[in-house]
């Protein structure tokens, strides 16, 4: 059972106009087995709130806390918030030159577990897994992210996700680019995690599409860098019926 806290969380980006703040006190907990979708207009800080938990270090956490089981994520380096069970498949993710799929997830599992996984079962997980997401085996010799479709980034990301076996999962956009065979792959993809390692989803996404795939557990409404609205899923219906115009009259 893990649990993450964020409270009044506050961040600031550096830009050529001077600083900025973009998270404005957001608060939200989510604990294992429970997926919380983040909607949110563009621009309102998703991505912003992803990597400040993530710890990328562009984004000044000025004030607030994030915990994950009590322990403070923000004193913590990125390799130590993975190892604590974070993980993070990113909007854009990036290339990684000179190295393969497959050398990258073993590192990457090594790293996370703090010792390298069994080889035969290892190989074993990583086909089954690539079977799972329709990935066809000559994948994991390319290199990461180079030349990879929209759709072929967003695979590898649930990849990791099902091979690393985190406690609680960012996903930021993974519904972006994909077509509807591709969205229901990597919807299948996130319900097996949940199902098999009640792994706590952060789904943040712009559309509520991809919640035809996963249920949410609760939703919020992300505007102007922090939380305008929490609800069930039915709040998502009315999002998708009315959009984020009401929001956006009173935010800022
Ligand atoms: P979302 O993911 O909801 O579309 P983002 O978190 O990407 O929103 O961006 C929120 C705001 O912060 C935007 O106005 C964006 O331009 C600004 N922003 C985010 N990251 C940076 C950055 N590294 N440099 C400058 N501005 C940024
Ligand atoms: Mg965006
Ligand atoms: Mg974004």
């Amino acid at each position: 059972m893990s649990i993450l806290e964020i409270k009044d969380l506050h961040a600031t980006v550096e830009t050529p106009e001077g600083t900025k703040e973009i998270l404005k006190g957001v608060n939200l907990t989510i604990r294992s087995g429970e997926t919380h979708a983040i909607m949110g207009p563009n621009g309102s800080g998703k991505s912003t709130l992803a990597y400040a938990i993530a710890g990328h270090p562009k984004y000044e956490i000025t004030s607030g806390s994030v915990q994950l089981d009590g322990e403070d994520l923000l004193e913590m380096s990125v390799d130590e918030r993975a190892r604590a069970g974070l993980f993070l498949a990113m909007q854009y993710p990036v290339e990684v030159p000179g190295v393969s799929v497959s050398n990258f997830l073993r590192t990457a599992k090594t790293a996370v577990d703090g010792q390298a996984p069994a080889l035969r079962t290892w190989v074993k997980d990583v086909k089954g897994a690539m079977d799972n997401l329709r990935m066809d085996p000559a994948f994991a010799e390319r290199n990461v992210n180079e030349g990879f479709s929209g759709g072929e980034k967003k695979r590898h990301e649930i990849l990791q996700m099902e091979l690393l076996k985190p406690a609680i999962a960012i996903l930021d956009e993974t519904d972006s680019g994909l077509d509807v065979d591709a969205l229901r792959i990597v919807s299948e993809g996130v319900n097996r995690a949940k199902e098999n390692t009640e792994v706590g989803i952060m789904l943040i996404t712009h559309y509520t599409r991809i919640l035809n795939y996963i249920t949410p557990d609760f939703v919020h409404v992300f505007v102007g860098g922090r939380v305008a609205e929490e609800g069930g899923p039915e709040l998502a219906e009315r999002l998708e019926n009315e959009g984020y115009d009401r929001y956006l009259t009173t935010a800022n």
